[in-house]
């Protein structure tokens, strides 16, 4: 427990934060505190003059209480209030859009400071609430059956901007302060836009906020992450955060991943393998998520099933499969009901688990793959027409 906040060196004077000072920021630009952990919050309040514990008192303002103005700290004297307000700032981004499908998932798209906007999902479920965060506005990688791979990398977010992604669907869904017991949103899955560890800085610094419990307080246990495979940082996330880990791994021999995860080819299946079985906590109990979308005639034979096997052979594991999610334009069929359930079957006879995801928020293009922002967002008359097609198949294939 810090009580007295470490010395700060180069902490910035208040004149430098104040307008016209090298710090400042053009116009409105008071500081955001929102994604600031304890240390850089006593730094940033130091120069008005205040002690540790004030740091501390704001800290739980912002994160327990989820307070967005300076007026609501009512253990504050109103004068500090009012300095704190003219120079700092306790920001949730822009609501662009907010939508509602029909299975209760909802899905804002966030503007953030410049602009930029990125994509946040609720996923309600019987007795848990999961939030899919975003790192990135786009994402680098070019999986080729990924909706967010098709628009290009714009920026990673910062760790403030992952962060309030969790604090406005708090906003939205539970309210603050909000006890662990009674929570809608109980968990954290990265698996928004982005590849999280191409932004691992920053992710790591916005899940240990998230996960601190003197402030937003979800446990690690409740919090994923997805990866594409980008080997070195793994280990980094087992050292730093070991939270759940899940695998985008889609295929299973070298070959294929090449083509449709091209992040293979700078770090191999071998070399992905072996991360995962170092990665510190394993038991029955936490398991590496390995997740296959199914495809239709490209990875979804029941050689590919028994060589899933065969490659996480010891780990402890679970194999979440999912539907591919059709977007404008993508080059894949999902593949038949039954092929899935004759895959499925092939990996829970071999004593392993293996959930098929059920597809949630397809209709408001929310659903795994489907994210993707901005200049590109597709029409409703398109998103209709994608659905029709779907409950065609649906219809077809007897479901
Ligand atoms: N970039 C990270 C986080 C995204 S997670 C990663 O790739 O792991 C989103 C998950 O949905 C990943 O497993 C991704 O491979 C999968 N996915 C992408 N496009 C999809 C689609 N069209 N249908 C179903 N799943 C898809
Ligand atoms: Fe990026 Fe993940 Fe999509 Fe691949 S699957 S393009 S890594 S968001």
């Amino acid at each position: 427990m810090t009580t007295q906040a470490a010395p700060i060196t180069n902490a910035p004077t208040l004149e430098e934060f104040l307008p016209g000072g090298p710090l400042a920021p053009a116009a409105d630009s008071r500081i955001e505190l929102v994604g600031m952990d304890k240390a850089e919050l006593a730094a940033v309040l130091a120069p008005l003059g205040l002690p540790a514990f004030r740091a501390k008192q704001i800290y739980r303002w912002i994160y327990v209480s989820g307070v967005t103005s300076f007026a609501q700290m009512t253990d504050l004297g109103k004068e500090l209030r009012a300095k704190l307000e003219t120079h700092f700032r306790i920001g949730r981004p822009r609501i662009t859009a907010h939508q509602v499908s029909e299975d209760g998932t909802q899905k804002w798209l966030l503007a953030y400071g410049d602009g930029n906007e990125a994509e946040t999902v609720f996923i309600p479920d019987e007795g848990r609430g999961t939030l899919c965060v975003s790192s990135q506005v786009g994402c680098t990688l070019t999986c080729t059956f990924c909706h967010t791979g098709t628009q290009r990398l714009v920026r990673n977010l910062t760790a403030g901007e992952i962060l309030s992604q969790v604090m406005l669907a708090r906003d939205a869904l539970d309210g603050w302060p909000s006890p662990a017991a009674d929570r809608d949103l109980t968990n954290i899955v990265l698996m928004g836009m982005g590849e999280p560890l191409y932004n691992t800085d920053a992710v790591v610094k916005a899940m240990k906020l998230a996960m601190d419990g003197d402030g937003i307080s979800i446990s690690r246990r409740r919090i994923t992450l997805s990866t594409s495979g980008v080997v070195p940082e793994i280990e980094r996330i087992g050292r730093e955060l070991n939270c759940g880990l899940a695998i985008s791994l889609h295929a299973v021999t070298d070959e294929l991943r090449n083509k449709i995860v091209p992040i293979n080819r700078k770090y191999p299946l071998e070399q992905l393998i072996q991360a995962c079985r170092n990665y510190p906590g394993l038991s029955n109990a936490r398991r590496i998520t390995w997740e296959y979308v199914m495809l239709k005639g490209v990875n979804d034979s029941d050689a590919d099933a028994r060589a899933l096997l065969r490659l996480i052979e010891g780990i402890p594991s679970k194999i979440n499969l999912i539907p591919f999610n059709p977007w404008p334009g993508s080059p894949y069929e999902c593949s038949d009901p039954k092929r899935i359930e004759a895959f499925a079957n092939i990996i829970w006879n071999a004593g392993y688990s293996s959930p098929v995801r059920t597809p949630r928020g397809r209709d408001i293009l929310a659903a795994c793959g489907q994210l993707k922002s901005a200049s590109e967002r597709i029409g409703k008359r398109e998103r209709d027409r994608m659905e029709a097609v779907r409950l065609e198949k649906e219809a077809a294939a007897g479901l």
